[in-house]
């Protein structure tokens, strides 16, 4: 992990740390920099906590940067970004990243967070007819749900831990290992954690889809 010291930052105040589900949240403050749909920042309260990294889920022109995360109560940043308040200090560095790539008809597959470099490029107005299959394990973590309904019809939620007929019953591994009419020549954009990555692209390797035509970002 790069340390401050690595990284061009400023400090700006918190706009918005708001708990949308439990131990979720939507972090905001005032955009100061252009950045391209599927990139990061790295966030801080203080340089003695090496820089994390938190994908923008807001879109290229908006005036607030949005940032979704979860907190990790045996963490080292979030349980300290938890308690900001607005008008607070934060450090972020500048956007990057290369998880940019866009193409029609797109298929995005994340695990929970996963969702905002997704969210991001429709706010961009990046993405043109996508299928999302977004995974969570309770209702409440389908995180931009309204936004992704109302975008849509290509809107799948996956639940490993209910029992809801509106939703696909298991992970988005199980999702795709029965998808029957999966076009392999299509792109597909993987966001997560390294081991719902490395299962999905293996379950999409499985069903056709080139090694070429899948681009991942793993949250580690
Ligand atoms: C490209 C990228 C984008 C990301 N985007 C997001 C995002 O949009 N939203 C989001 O919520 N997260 C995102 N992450 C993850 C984020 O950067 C942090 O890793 C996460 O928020 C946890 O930070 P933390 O300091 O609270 O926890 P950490 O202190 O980093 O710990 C995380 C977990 O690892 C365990 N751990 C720590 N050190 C060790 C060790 N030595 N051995 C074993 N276990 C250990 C801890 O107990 C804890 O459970 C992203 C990561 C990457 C790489």
């Amino acid at each position: 992990m790069k340390t401050w010291d690595d990284l061009k930052y400023s400090t700006i105040s918190v706009y918005r740390n708001n708990e949308i589900a439990e131990g979720a949240y939507l972090l905001s403050f005032k955009r100061n920099f252009n950045f391209v749909a599927g990139q990061v920042v790295a966030l801080g309260v203080t340089p003695t906590i090496a820089p994390r990294l938190y994908s923008i889920a807001s879109g290229e022109n908006d005036e607030f940067i949005e940032i979704l995360y979860s907190e990790k109560l045996d963490g080292s940043l979030t349980p300290m970004l938890s308690l900001l308040k607005p008008g607070d200090n934060l450090m972020v560095s500048e956007p990057f990243g290369t998880f940019t790539q866009t193409s029609k008809s797109d298929v995005y597959i994340a695990a929970g967070t996963g969702i905002a470099p997704f969210m991001s490029r429709i706010r961009s107005a990046k993405a043109e007819n996508p299928t999302v299959i977004h995974g969570a394990s309770y209702p409440e973590f389908f995180y931009y749900n309204k936004e992704f309904e109302n975008f849509g019809r290509n809107y799948i939620r996956c639940c490993s831990r209910c029992s809801d007929d509106q939703l696909f019953q298991g992970r988005v591994t199980d999702y795709v290992k029965q998808w029957s009419n999966l076009d392999p020549n299509k792109k597909y954009y993987l966001c997560g954690s390294a081991e719902m990555v490395v299962e999905t692209r293996d379950a999409l390797i499985a069903k056709g889809v080139p090694f070429a035509n899948i681009n991942a970002e793993i949250y580690f």
